[in-house]
């Protein structure tokens, strides 16, 4: 049901309310001491020798056997896992629920590349699509098509060359894999959230998603592409997937992103010399995403978006326009995200103010989400410039409980 608000009466009220350096907001779920904790972690963060090392050292210690399990379970992991199993999940997503935060869970296991691993990726997917089932504080569940696929057989049908008997039938495996991931999720009232990857892989992925939509996101979106707005081809891909959704008669659901790939994207088209696919600079992402953003709101009524940024302009930019098109804050098409263990201030904020937003929350082995962890250490060095605003507001917060 869509509501309509009177414009004014509801932009007085809300856009006020909505700031986002409101720390104690942003904080309220931490006690003193998981602040002060998160604020140490960060600090180690910051330290960029220290990640370059740590990044390249622990996988290896992993794989050696190395007794460092542990240590890496109470900082680095608790601050951006939700736990090992799903049932560890539990705590934290109940505590996200008390204020308003809702959950995308991730089964953070990556980097498989055999039919064993892939067959058993789906019944922990189907597992978690149960455990979620009766759970309306886990609306989404998030996942990788390189979780159910091998990299090189996407990376042969991107380039559109004749597949092998085997590879078909191979195919066809993964397409099955993605039917029972879904109608899963549809008997269980739950969304998936499908990741984008890299350029080179994407376009099976997409094929994929497509099919999947036109049989699924009838009348709920079962499930939602990723769109990479880093990509100067993405804003035009939006718009066409719209196009197809309306004529094949299904809900276009996506999840708007900026890119994860960028580095990796441009040395490849360097080293390979084709033209990047990346736009030029960080202003033509900004003005490509929003546009997205803005696109999607314009044809609401067709489309079901999330908002998945860390960056405070696009989404103050998206909570106006949604109020501006007056409508309501909570409208079941509109969602914003950002992971567990950053950007609390802009989560949490607008969660206050009645927006729906979720934690994409990765859970799995501690050895097995290794990858993302280290993903995540490198994105908040105080290289990437995302380290400080999440210590600044982490101090500012301890400095406003201790006056
Ligand atoms: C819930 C959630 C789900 C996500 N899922 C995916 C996913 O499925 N696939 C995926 O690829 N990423 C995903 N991401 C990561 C996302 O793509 C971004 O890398 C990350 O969120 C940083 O972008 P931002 O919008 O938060 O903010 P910002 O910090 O404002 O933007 C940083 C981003 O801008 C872009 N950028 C930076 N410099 C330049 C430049 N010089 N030229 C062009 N562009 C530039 C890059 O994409 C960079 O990551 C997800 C993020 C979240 C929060």
């Amino acid at each position: 049901m869509i509501l309509y608000l009177p414009l004014t009466a509801v932009m007085q009220t809300l856009l006020p309310m909505l700031s986002f350096d409101n720390t104690e907001n942003a904080f309220a779920y931490k006690t003193d001491k998981e602040l002060r904790k998160s604020k140490f972690l960060f600090k180690l963060i910051n330290n960029n020798l220290l990640v370059k090392i740590g990044t390249r050292l622990t996988p290896i210690a992993f794989k050696l056997h190395l007794p460092i399990k542990a240590v890496v379970k109470s900082t680095i992991f608790n601050h951006f896992c939700g736990g090992e199993t799903l049932n560890e999940t539990l705590s934290v997503i109940d505590k996200l629920a008390m204020f308003n935060v809702g959950t995308i869970l991730d089964y953070g296991v990556e980097g498989k590349q055999s039919d064993e691993d892939f067959d058993f990726a789906v019944e922990e997917f189907i597992k978690a699509i149960k455990f979620s089932g009766g759970n309306k504080n886990i609306p989404f569940l998030s996942l990788k098509i390189t979780g159910i696929a091998r990299l090189k057989l996407l990376e042969k049908i991107a380039t559109e060359k004749t597949l092998t008997d085997s590879e078909t039938v191979e195919w066809n495996r993964v397409k099955g894999r993605m039917h029972r991931i879904c109608k899963n999720a549809l008997e269980n009232g739950k969304s998936m959230m499908i990741d984008a990857e890299e350029t080179w892989i994407q376009k099976p992925v997409d094929d994929l998603v497509e099919e999947m939509s036109r049989f699924y996101n009838k009348e709920h979106a079962v499930v939602y592409n990723t769109i990479q707005h880093y990509r100067h081809d993405r804003l035009a891909f939006l718009k066409t997937s719209l196009q197809k959704a309306k004529s094949g008669n299904y809900l276009l659901a996506v999840k708007l992103v900026r890119g994860a790939y960028m580095e990796k994207e441009r040395a490849r088209a360097k080293k390979m010399n084709y033209s990047s696919p990346i736009n030029a600079d960080k202003t033509a992402t900004d003005i490509d995403y929003n546009a997205g953003v803005k696109f999607c709101l314009k044809n609401i009524n067709s489309i079901s978006f999330c908002v998945a940024s860390h960056n405070e302009a696009s989404n103050m930019l998206t909570a106006k326009f949604l109020l501006e098109q007056q409508l309501s804050p909570n409208h079941p098409n509109v969602h914003f995200s950002q992971l567990f263990g950053m950007s609390d201030h802009i989560t949490f904020n607008l969660a206050k103010a009645g927006f729906n937003v979720t934690k994409y929350l990765p859970y799995g082995p501690v050895k097995e989400v290794v990858p993302y962890l280290m993903r995540r250490a490198q994105e908040n060095t105080s290289v990437s410039g995302q380290m400080g605003r999440e210590l600044n507001l982490l101090k500012k917060e301890l400095t406003r409980r201790n006056n």
